[in-house]
């Protein structure tokens, strides 16, 4: 039985929190988040619909000093980083230095350039290492189940892998003209940074959106998809052993293109500083508080999800594809969590992860991604936890 401090009380946070209430591995729960209030709120939901007690704490997660004080207060087994990227390096110095094992579901993001890069996450496994503790990164759905994926194509499907396509699409309708579906800021400055994939050793840079793609989504149908760089795609290229190509793809309608390029166009997606009527403002962030709260979204999206990944290679001679996806339904996880199923997506996962670690099915000393350890208990998982997956042989 395990006593676990969960950081960020957002709409990920919130299906963190209810997964973890129900499964009998976790027995001491701590919620902490820079506002109290976002946590007393969840404290509340939890104690009415489950009638179970969590602790909560306000903590500013970019201080190191106040997230020592709390990890030595609270004494948990792991904290589960499920802040902003902006935060994993102060969470994990801090684990660090408590000695504490630490989850995220995001790669580090310095909050001044817009890009991903695990070397300084990475950078701390020596010290992971010597410290006896374990950090899992990215296991949220992607990065994280689709690392899964391809660990679990990998040991049961193929000799050898050698293309690897991530295929995500979010065909939920929320009613909004322009909304996004979790941070606005960190979505924004995902797609709307350059494009890359990575191919015979080396990365090729597109403009955003440059490559444009048709993908016939079970349960959903024919969707535009397009080309993004993808933090996940940095880890695979190191592990899945033979790969000659990998790429990621996402979906975006016309609407969201199209309000999303007239915002670049006058500079609401700038990430630097302007002066605004004698105040200092940065236009991302003032555009995160005018669109809709991700978390409000939930209750009126409808419509589904559905990511994979789709590996081509070799098994006994024979050149082979195999698709392995989730689907998972925006209403069906309104129901059991109030949320939307971007944020079921990834905070079922995040669970998991922290039971594998655990129940020491996944254990280890230093930093890991998530398809370094065996994928066949995760994957099992996900059926008994809400994310049902399906193998097609194309
Ligand atoms: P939200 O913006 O809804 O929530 C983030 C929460 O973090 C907020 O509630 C905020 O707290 C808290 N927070 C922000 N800064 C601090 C700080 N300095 N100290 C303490 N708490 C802080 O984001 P989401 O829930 O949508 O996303 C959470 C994470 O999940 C992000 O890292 C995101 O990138 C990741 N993600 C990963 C996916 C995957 O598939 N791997 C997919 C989607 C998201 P407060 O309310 O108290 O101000």
């Amino acid at each position: 039985m395990a006593n676990i401090l969960i950081i960020g009380a957002g709409g990920v946070g919130r299906v963190v929190v209810y997964k973890c209430v129900q499964d009998p591995t976790f027995d001491k729960i701590t919620l902490a988040s820079r506002r109290l209030s976002s946590c007393a709120r969840y404290q509340e939901e939890v104690k009415a619909r489950y009638d179970k007690d969590i602790d909560i704490a306000e903590v500013d997660a970019d201080d190191i000093p106040a997230l020592v004080a709390l990890i030595q207060k609270v004494k948990p087994d792991m904290v589960l980083n499920i802040a902003l990227p902006y935060q994993d390096l102060t969470i994990m110095e801090a684990c660090l230095q408590t000695k504490t094992h630490y989850l995220d579901t995001a790669n580090y993001e310095h909050p001044d350039a817009a890009k991903f890069e695990y070397k300084e996450q990475w950078a701390y496994h020596d010290r992971y290492k010597d410290a006896g503790i374990m950090a899992l990164l990215g296991s949220g759905f992607d990065p994280g189940v689709t690392n899964v994926f391809c660990a679990y194509a990998q040991k049961h499907y193929f000799d050898t892998i050698e293309t690897i396509d991530i295929l995500d699409c979010n065909a939920g309708d929320h009613g909004y003209p322009f909304a996004t579906n979790f941070n606005p800021e960190i979505n924004l400055r995902e797609v709307s940074s350059k494009g890359r994939y990575w191919e015979e050793g080396k990365w090729i840079e597109t403009e955003p959106m440059e490559i444009k793609m048709v993908w016939d989504y079970p349960e959903i149908g024919k969707k535009d998809s397009y080309l993004l760089y993808h933090e996940e795609m940095e880890s695979l290229i190191k592990h899945i052993k033979g790969l000659k190509r990998i790429r990621f793809f996402m979906t975006f309608g016309e609407s969201y293109l199209t309000h999303m390029k007239c915002l670049e166009n006058v500079g609401m997606l700038g990430i630097e500083e302007v002066e605004h009527m004698g105040q200092k403002i940065i236009p991302m962030q003032f555009l995160k508080t005018l669109l809709p709260d991700p978390a409000t979204l939930g209750e009126r999206t409808k419509g589904k999800t559905n990511i994979g990944i789709v590996a081509t290679g070799i098994k006994d001679g024979q050149k082979k594809t195999i698709y392995i996806y989730n689907i998972c339904d925006h209403e069906k996880t309104y129901k059991e969590t109030l949320s939307q199923a971007v944020s079921y997506t990834t905070g079922v996962p995040a669970m998991i992860g922290a039971k594998m670690m655990m129940q020491q099915k996944w254990l280890n000393d230093g930093v890991f991604n998530m398809e370094q350890f065996d994928p066949d208990p995760f994957m099992e998982a996900l059926n008994q936890d809400g994310l049902t997956w399906f193998v097609k042989e194309l």
